[in-house]
């Protein structure tokens, strides 16, 4: 990239730690909750619904369960046999919903095939929904109204907000348009304030030309489940490139979307997989919870 001077000059790269901004962020909301509680108020509670015994499922749930006791949230698991029925997990829903100590309900996805994810998602109170997959807090996501935003585009900014690297008038590029990454990712670098007001492109299988667009982004975000798929011939100089993608090689270890020895050298700053977007998800999660209680207790 050429210097000020004009001179070609080395890029720095920054390497981003997920890790430690997450272990930064569960610390805050821990001591957060233990001056909640000195104060004479109950601690958030966060249920984590598992139904079946999806392997991945189950390590996610048990981390979010791990991080949110070691916060001081109270709650806990719920864990249904695959063959539980819509009806029955609605039925638990509907429980949860109406405990005054639960602020926050997750469903983990995948469900098994006979259960429907749009109804269970949908049954969720809105108040409730610390994955902000509801409808109703994607539609006041959209109208850039207050509400639990998904936890990994949420983590994405945040990350984003630290380097510092401020998005206004830059040109944000997303691979992936899912509901709950590329899509509330758009979103929320889209919004008209602070620490947002990108120049939003997203991407997708059927973007033509795909390179012309993710060289011309200041900031890329990979989100499309595709192992090594962004090639250093893809990626501006200096640009940032944060990669959201978890994919499992065939010897056992993970990797993201990008590729990420050759793009390191020419980013400015880039997320490893592990270690990078993924804490930074279920410190979002925390997050969420800690909010919707603040929203439903005015504490
Ligand atoms: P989805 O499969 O729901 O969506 C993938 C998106 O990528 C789709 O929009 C798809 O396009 C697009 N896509 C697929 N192939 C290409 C391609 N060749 N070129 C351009 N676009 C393409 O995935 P998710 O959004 O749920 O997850 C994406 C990745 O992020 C996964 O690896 C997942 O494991 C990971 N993830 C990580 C999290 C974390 O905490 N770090 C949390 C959530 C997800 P189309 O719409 O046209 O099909």
């Amino acid at each position: 990239m050429p210097g000020l001077d004009g001179v070609a000059s080395p890029i720095m790269t920054h390497i981003i730690d997920g890790k430690a901004i997450a272990q930064e962020i569960r610390a805050g909301i821990r001591r957060e909750i233990e001056t909640l509680k000195a104060a004479g108020h109950r601690p958030p509670g966060l249920t984590v619904v598992l139904v079946g015994d999806n392997p991945a499922s189950e390590v996610y749930v048990r981390n979010k369960e791990k991080a949110a006791k070691e916060a001081g949230f109270t709650g806990g698991e719920t864990r249904l046999p695959a063959a539980t029925s819509e009806a029955e997990l609605l039925a638990r829903i509907a429980v949860l919903n109406s405990d005054a100590a639960v602020d926050g309900i997750l469903v983990q996805l995948p469900l098994p095939s006979h259960i429907s994810e749009p109804r269970v998602i949908e049954a969720i109170h809105p108040d409730k929904d610390v994955d902000g997959f509801h409808p109703m807090n994607m539609g006041r996501l959209v109208a850039g109204l207050p509400a639990p935003a998904p936890c990994t585009p949420l983590g994405v900014m945040e990350m984003l907000r630290r380097l510092p690297c401020d998005l206004e008038g830059k040109e944000l590029v997303v691979l992936g348009r899912s509901n709950i990454v590329g899509k509330p990712m758009a979103l929320l670098a889209l919004h008209k304030k602070a620490g947002a007001n990108a120049t939003v492109t997203v991407c997708h299988s059927a973007t033509s030309r795909l390179a012309e667009v993710t060289r011309r982004a200041d900031v890329i975000v990979a989100a499309i489940g595709r192992a090594r798929f962004l090639k250093a011939d893809m990626v501006k100089p200096g640009a940032v490139v944060i990669d959201v993608g978890i994919n499992r090689q065939e010897d056992g270890k993970l990797c993201g979307d990008v590729d990420y020895e050759p793009v390191s050298k020419i980013a400015s700053a880039i997320t490893p997989v592990p270690g990078g977007v993924g804490p930074m998800t279920i410190a979002m999660l925390l997050k969420n919870t800690l909010d919707c209680y603040r929203r439903r207790t005015g504490a």
